[in-house]
């Protein structure tokens, strides 16, 4: 089992990656931390078919109460997060409760805000059973759910008491789940670590057959990154957390464009990664061989590069929405080498249009 301490100075908390015992480890886990008697398990049917008895094993000897929610984007709403905390409240006792997230990054956003605000605060863990949610969502405490106009709208920062990861989770999940983590995978390389991103490179394959030892380098690199930018701006306010939106300002306007149907978010920011290199090498600060290389290991994971079927005029509109739009002028997160990324305060739109139109 391996340990890394996020070192926050109002709530510090660890993540740990286990390769192996699931159960007996997550035992020793929560017997160190001084957590409540009850527990709600948030979960979904599916992920609760595959492992719902080795998460709720060690936790006998405690109150347990399961919550299940649907499986897809739709638990991260009011209607559940309502429904979530009025089955808390029949099941607390005084606040002797804390929360458990076993899911993707949608559960994990879920319970996450619900812990945030549900008696002004109650604990909770996270247990991440996609990659995404390994390498990305479970850690930094973002937590949120969406209003039907938009997503991730209502939120908190509100840390979790552990992160526990397991590899062997990982297994059930479909190609289509795995490259979704990869594209966010690519960025951590792209933005901080060259030799995560060569290492990845180098490993593809293994790394998309899920063996281990490649998956444990890369989920403990990409851990350890968003761990140390979360440590220096925990809440997003000295714009050093910014640098994790590398691919996303395109990104999401594919994903809110095309109304988040049909393009899964490592797949519309796979699209945005390469489009922002592409303005970065029209600007001068990377050079042609970082656009190709970026593209070429988002190509051969499988995601899509170009935009396809896509209006650029329907995309641009989208992109004007963003509030972060200032006169013609918007901040981007761009590379200038593998492993060094910059936020630069006053892209040209007219470059973005250009790069855009040209769609790749
Ligand atoms: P998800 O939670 O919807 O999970 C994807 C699918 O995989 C679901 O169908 C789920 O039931 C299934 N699944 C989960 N674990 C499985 C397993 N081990 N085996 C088989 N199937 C499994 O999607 P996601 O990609 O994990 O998370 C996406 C969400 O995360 C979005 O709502 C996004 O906004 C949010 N997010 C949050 C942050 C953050 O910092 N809080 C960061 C990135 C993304
Ligand atoms: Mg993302």
């Amino acid at each position: 089992m391996t340990e890394i301490k996020v070192n926050l100075k109002e709530s510090p908390y660890s993540v740990y990656l286990l390769k192996e015992n699931f159960s007996q480890n997550f035992k020793k886990i929560i017997s160190k931390l001084d957590l409540p008697s009850r527990v709600l398990v948030v979960t979904n049917k599916k992920i609760a078919s595959l492992f719902l008895n080795k998460v709720l094993d060690p936790l006998r000897g405690r109150k347990i109460k399961v919550f299940f929610v649907p499986d897809s984007e739709k638990a991260k709403s009011f209607y559940y997060f309502i429904k979530l905390t009025q089955e808390a409240v029949n099941f607390d006792r005084l606040g002797d409760l804390f929360f458990t997230a076993l899911g993707g990054g949608v559960i994990g956003d879920l319970v996450g805000f619900s812990a945030s605000v549900y008696r002004r605060g109650v604990p909770y863990i996270q247990i991440p059973t996609t990659l995404l949610a390994q390498v990305d969502s479970s850690i930094g405490g973002k937590t949120g759910i969406d209003l039907e106009s938009a997503k991730n709208m209502v939120g908190s920062f509100y840390q979790p008491k552990a992160v526990i990861s397991y590899l062997g989770f990982l297994e059930t999940l479909s190609m289509k789940e795995i490259i979704n983590g990869g594209a966010e995978i690519v960025k951590y390389g792209v933005i901080k670590s060259k030799e995560l991103f060569y290492y990845l490179r180098d490993n593809l394959e293994r790394f998309l057959k899920l063996n281990r030892k490649v998956l444990f380098k890369i989920i403990y690199e990409c851990i350890n990154i968003k761990k140390k930018i979360i440590e220096l701006d925990e809440k997003e306010t000295k714009g050093i957390r910014t640098i994790l939106n590398f691919g996303h300002t395109i990104g999401h306007a594919i994903e809110s464009a095309t109304f988040y149907k049909k393009y899964s978010h490592g797949e519309a920011i796979s699209i945005g990664m390469v489009l922002a290199t592409q303005i970065a090498l029209k600007m001068g600060i990377c050079k042609e061989k970082v656009y190709w290389e970026v593209k070429t290991i988002l190509e051969k994971m499988g995601l899509p590069t170009k935009i396809k079927k896509i209006p650029p005029s329907l995309l641009i509109q989208s992109l004007l929405k963003d509030k972060k739009f200032k006169r013609g002028r918007i901040r981007m997160v761009l590379p200038l080498k593998i492993g060094k990324a910059k936020v630069f305060e006053d892209v040209d739109l007219s470059l973005i249009k250009e790069v855009i139109q040209r769609g790749s």
